[in-house]
């Protein structure tokens, strides 16, 4: 069912009844389903509206830098007549949902300016329609946001320590593959012309090429996120260095303004982007735990500054012979490439000092022949094919070195 993107008309007011109706006679008990959002614009306020097959007791804070209300809510199944990630109305300017972590499904709304939650409450099934949580949204100065929307210790669990990873070095002799699937829950990533996520091409991408992995019999295969959930950068990282990776492969796909620009490249970690559009990417990249709704205080000077120093040098030199040296001459045959396909800058999610990392842009889903052959089967086995062989390479030819 599609509707206007506010809805007022009488027929879709109808349609959406129904579709509430229809979604609730076939709801299980223990299912939390978000049904329908809303935003109302009033004159000196904005409303948002979230409709829910249950009660739900939501956590909303606010982040500043850029002005963000956060909103938790226990797992739930978003399950809405139509998509809604993009831009807002009124005092919000754009808005994501997704899963946060097991257990939390986010919104992050991004504001146009400070706006403090005035009201809050629960409306409870009536006139047909189900329950609702209901946000309005006041605008206010910096420092009254600040300090009233500020999150709580509970409200904001530090993401970064709640993956339990074993510490303990690893047994096997095997290389360690680590997988990782850019994006995810309530971060899309990039948003293709015809309107597919990078989170999902990235997730797709990263189990064909684990699938073909494993498959080979030669490699311990780890992937950061196996299912559609948000997971910070550094966080990302955390897992490939505990995991004792020999190998990083971070997976995305690249949007560009220039509609005809299309290709596979893959990125480097360096302290001095190779060149402008590399050091735009890396700060696109970067954004991932803005648009998360993390609190980057907890963290930002960690993430945002990235030096090599001396012990990276010798990781990164593995990296560019990884991608420089090997992936670009596999992909060839398999994949157009971007004028100069390797590039270099400062990805958060490159810095392990000791683990060859690379950042992969599978291609441009704002080229529309670029997204439509990116989520075909074929194209994804023929690209992912070739991603392991440069992958094989590369163990063959580091391992003879080291001999
Ligand atoms: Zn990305």
């Amino acid at each position: 069912m599609r509707c206007a993107k506010f809805r007022r008309g009488v027929l879709c007011a109808a349609l959406a009844v129904f579709g509430v109706a229809w979604s609730l006679g076939s709801a299980t008990a223990d299912e939390l389903k978000v049904q329908d959002i809303r935003i109302g614009v009033h004159p000196g306020s904005t409303r948002f509206v979230v409709e829910l097959n249950d009660n739900v007791e939501p956590r909303v804070f606010g982040l500043p830098d850029p002005y963000r209300v956060v909103i938790d809510l226990p797992e739930v199944d978003f399950d809405l007549p139509e998509e809604r990630i993009g831009d807002g109305a009124g005092l919000i300017s754009k808005l994501r949902y997704g899963l946060f972590q097991p257990g939390t499904s986010r919104f992050v709304l991004d504001l146009s300016s400070p706006s403090r939650v005035t009201k809050q409450f629960m409306l409870k099934p009536a006139g047909g329609k189900p329950w609702r949580l209901v946000l309005d949204l006041t605008p206010t100065t910096r420092a009254d946001f600040v300090v009233s929307m500020r999150p709580s210790a509970e409200d904001n669990p530090n993401p970064v320590t709640r993956v339990p990873v074993p510490a303990a070095p690893r047994q096997n002799e095997k290389p360690v593959v680590v997988v990782d699937a850019g994006h995810g829950g309530v971060d899309p990533g990039a948003i293709g012309v015809s309107g597919v996520y990078e989170k999902k091409i990235a997730l797709d991408y990263a189990r064909e090429i684990v699938q073909e992995l494993k498959a080979s019999g030669k490699y311990e295969v780890v992937m950061t996120r196996d299912r559609d959930i948000f997971l910070p950068l550094r966080e990302r990282v955390r897992l490939s260095r505990a995991a004792g990776a020999d190998l990083f492969l971070s997976l995305h796909a690249n949007t560009h303004p220039k509609r005809r620009t299309r290709g596979f490249s893959v990125y480097t970690l360096s302290d001095r982007a190779s060149d402008k559009e590399a050091a735009a990417l890396a700060a696109l990249e970067n954004k991932s735990d803005v648009i998360g709704g993390v609190n980057l205080g907890d963290y930002s000077d960690d993430v945002q500054n990235i030096l090599i120093d001396f012990a990276q040098a010798k990781t990164n030199e593995l990296s560019v012979k990884f991608a420089r040296d090997i992936l670009v001459g596999e992909v060839k045959t398999s994949a157009s490439l971007l004028t100069r396909p390797w590039r270099s800058a400062g990805f958060a999610v490159l810095k392990a000092p000791d683990v060859p990392s690379v950042l992969v842009e599978l291609g441009y889903i704002s080229n529309p022949q670029e997204e439509r052959l990116l989520v075909t089967a074929t194209h994804r086995q023929k690209l992912s094919r070739a991603i392991v062989q440069a992958v094989e390479t590369y163990f063959e030819t580091t391992q003879s070195a080291a001999l």
